[in-house]
């Protein structure tokens, strides 16, 4: 399988990564087997974290670094915020993973602003990631964030991170486009390696893997992260990868407009529906509307699968309350709206603007727990 470089480390990753989520849905042998395959099959970078499983998906990969572990390039994460923690955490990974350095280590879910603080502080995690370094524990430093690019930013800046992992898929750009627009040109500029997770933004994109692929595969990435629960999607997804062409410019513009997830619902904002007469941004409404739920909730009556696939995963960042908390300082709200009709016209992807603002309205001031269903 076709290698490439990441960032300015020197390390060679394989362009389809194995994301050890899925390992702990399967039986121990069964894992093993799979990882196994992954690395006979000519992939090399092994991705877990501490907390998958508790520990579970590292065991079962370190049972196969016992005899491969010159063959991989080995990631781990921790969600551990100090000194002393991050060092428990680490040398953890280093019994379960059965090894005595790990290549790549991640600061996990690096998606709040207090967490640029905690792990900077005195005794914070960074520290600690230093000593380990010294110390041969791990070789390059890097981190994960799911749902803020502005926090990504200010992380790139705060510490030389050799690299970091986000979600970059044709679905979610619309939600979250930060990080196509602002952190990965930031990334390259400071020589940091940028893999891609969540290309089928977490199952969602099932019906076009294919298009997922190839328009991941367009970004500047060295690694798209995939998960697999059995041989079969291994070998297909290694073989597309490997395969596919990436998604020309020309090719994403009409895929834009004919991507069945995206439909007449999900903003591309693109701004052509401004100005608003009452001064309402709508692209931004939409934006937060995003940052909630992923617009994946737009009450169409829908067979139930999709629905049930779609409430699995609108939440699945927990990002509701930070979207909120900009949403109820944006003046005016969507509530300004005279339905005076003015936009819709203009949407070139034909959205329904004035139903759509009442939703996310309703979305973005709703403050009942996740989950809450409504009867009456
Ligand atoms: S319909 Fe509402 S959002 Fe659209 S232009 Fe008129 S006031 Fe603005
Ligand atoms: S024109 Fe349509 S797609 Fe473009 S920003 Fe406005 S609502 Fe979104």
């Amino acid at each position: 399988m076709n290698r490439r470089k990441l960032g300015q480390t020197d390390l060679e990753l394989s362009l389809m990564g194995l994301g050890g989520f899925h390992l702990v849905e399967l039986l121990f042998e069964d894992a093993v087997r799979l990882v196994n395959r992954y690395l006979d099959l000519g992939g090399n970078y092994l991705e877990t974290a501490e907390s998958y499983g508790h520990g579970d998906s590292e065991r079962k990969i370190g049972e196969v670094l016992k005899t491969r572990r010159r063959e991989c390039v080995v990631a781990t994460k921790s969600r551990s915020r100090t000194a002393k923690e991050v060092l428990q955490s680490i040398d953890g990974s280093l019994r379960r993973l059965q090894t005595n350095w790990i290549d790549l280590f991640f600061i996990h879910e690096f998606n709040r602003y207090e967490v640029l603080d905690e792990v900077s502080a005195s005794d914070g995690a960074l520290e600690g990631i230093e000593k380990a370094k010294k110390a041969g524990k791990i070789r390059y430093v890097a981190f994960s964030n799911h749902v803020t690019p502005e926090v990504a930013e200010k992380a790139l800046e705060l510490y030389p991170f050799d690299a970091l992992m986000i979600p970059l898929n044709y679905f979610d750009r619309f939600n979250f486009p930060g990080w196509e627009e602002r952190v990965i040109p930031l990334a390259q500029s400071k020589g940091a390696g940028i893999l891609a997770m969540k290309v089928f933004a977490d199952g969602f994109l099932w019906r076009n893997t294919e298009a997922a692929l190839r328009y991941t595969l367009s970004l500047p990435v060295s690694c798209l992260v995939l998960g697999a629960n059995t041989e079969e999607y291994l070998q297909k997804d290694m073989m597309l990868v490997e395969q596919l062409i990436p998604m020309s410019e020309e090719e994403k513009e009409r895929w834009f407009f004919d991507a069945p997830e995206l439909g007449q619902y999900v903003c591309r904002q693109c701004g052509k529906c401004l100005p608003c007469p009452q001064g309402i941004d709508i692209p931004r409404v939409f934006l937060l509307e995003g940052q909630y739920d992923r617009q994946m909730k737009d009450d169409l009556v829908r067979d139930p699968a999709e629905y049930a696939l779609r409430d699995r995963l609108r939440f699945w960042f927990g990002n509701q309350d930070y979207a909120q908390k900009i949403y109820a300082s944006l003046v005016p709200s969507a509530l300004a709206c005279n339905q005076c009709g003015e936009c819709e016209p203009r949407c070139p992807y034909g959205l329904p603007i004035m139903r759509k603002l009442t939703i996310a309205h309703e979305k973005l001031t709703d403050h009942r727990p996740p989950g809450y269903t409504r009867i009456f």
